[in-house]
């Protein structure tokens, strides 16, 4: 998925590390001739390069960045109260990680990818944990009873 650079630090190496609006971390490293990244290592240039796109590749195999604390929750819900609109793709707004835990039974949970590219439904049993990257569209299927919950992941300002 694609993100945006917020800021930079240094990892115990010296190496350069990009922060992410999904507050995932990435290396940018100018290692000649496979990577150039000459900008990463002046302050100028990584000025230049806040709010840059970047790919994240975490986001797209779905991993809840370390650091982060639950903002709030919804739910519980089962098959029967589950809100219809979770049913339809929708996204969690940006800065925000979705957690969807399921404490008893089965749903089915789908990414909508980019065009052409669909992602097929997973099916979450009990004790299953879906992180969600924020403004990743997705949508969850009945399969049945269930009881789960969804909670909210991000950072206090
Ligand atoms: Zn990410």
């Amino acid at each position: 998925m694609n993100r945006s650079i917020t800021g930079f630090h240094q990892d115990d190496d010296g190496d350069w590390v990009a922060e992410m609006s999904c507050f995932h971390n990435r290396h940018i490293r100018h290692q000649p001739p496979v990577k150039n990244a000459q900008w990463v290592l002046s302050e100028e240039g990584r000025e230049a390069h806040i709010g840059a796109p970047i790919e994240c590749p975490l986001c797209d195999r779905a991993e809840l960045p370390e650091g982060l604390t639950q903002l709030g929750s919804a739910g519980p819900w089962d098959q029967d109260t589950l809100p219809s609109g979770l049913l339809n793709a929708h996204r969690t707004p940006e800065g925000r990680w979705g957690r969807l835990q399921v404490f008893d039974g089965a749903i089915d949970f789908q990414f909508e990818r980019e065009e052409p590219e669909t992602s097929p439904a997973r099916r979450l049993e009990a004790g299953a944990v879906q992180p969600i990257p924020p403004g990743a569209p997705h949508r969850l299927i009945p399969a049945g009873p269930v009881r789960l919950e969804l909670q909210f992941w991000g950072r206090r300002p």
